[in-house]
């Protein structure tokens, strides 16, 4: 984003465009209760995304934590005020963004990123999601992408395995530790179900309960 402006007029534009990431720096902000885990969710490493510096499509490097959206505006964008509901309090990348030079945003950007593991105490949480992105790696799902076609349905059913474990953790997780719903995006990233098109792979929830696997072309299996 960069316009002929030399000062903000907060008009709004960055927090309807984009959401932040964490970096270490924003760390006491959770810590302190002014954003919450469920305002957040990770983006795993190897997940696909939008990468609004570079402007492309790619898979992520590293985990990231990133501030949640409505339909592409920040959740803490307040329409009717025209103005940052944790102003005081928001994100080193908010505070550093000036549309009309991204020099600050730039240096801030690079500095270290906040994972998972700065706002997590609890070793069996933190033991959960160690297993959960071993066993649900995106890379590892992008391998068995790649072995469909020499493997067949053996490749589909490791797949389908890593969906179950992935969609079935969550509400477990909730259930034994008293852990609200809506903080699973930040525990463990986005369902892959909701994740998995890039894969060229869609999931088809049935009435049963059970889901579908097909590819984006053609029925691939049942799980
Ligand atoms: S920094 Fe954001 S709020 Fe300020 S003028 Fe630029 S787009 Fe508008
Ligand atoms: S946290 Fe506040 S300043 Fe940052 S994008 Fe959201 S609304 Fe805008």
């Amino acid at each position: 984003m960069t316009t002929e402006r030399n000062s903000c007029i907060r008009c709004g534009e960055c927090c309807v465009q984009s959401t932040p990431s964490l970096q270490r720096e924003d760390i006491p902000l959770v810590l302190e209760g002014h954003i919450r885990k469920k305002d957040l969710f990770t983006v795993r490493r190897g997940e696909t995304l939008w990468d609004n510096v570079r402007e492309e499509v790619r898979p992520a490097p590293d985990e990231i934590i990133k501030v949640r959206d409505r339909d592409g505006r920040c959740i803490f964008y307040d329409d009717t005020q025209k103005a940052c509901r944790i102003y005081e309090h928001r994100p080193a990348q908010c505070a550093a963004l000036e549309c009309w030079d991204s020099s600050k945003f730039m240096a801030v950007y690079a500095g270290p990123k906040a994972s998972r593991e700065d706002f997590i105490q609890d070793r069996v949480l933190l033991g959960l999601i160690r297993e959960h992105d071993k066993r649900c790696a995106y890379e590892r799902l992008a391998s068995l992408v790649q072995e469909i076609k020499p493997r067949g349905e053996a490749a589909i059913e490791q797949i389908v395995e890593i969906l179950k474990f992935d969609y079935h953790l969550r509400p477990f997780v909730c259930e034994k530790m008293a852990i609200h719903p809506d903080e699973t995006d930040f525990l463990f990233g986005r369902s892959l179900i909701d994740t998995i098109s890039p894969f060229g792979l869609q999931v088809i929830r049935q009435p049963d309960g059970s889901f579908f696997l097909t590819t984006l072309e053609k029925s691939a299996s049942k799980g």
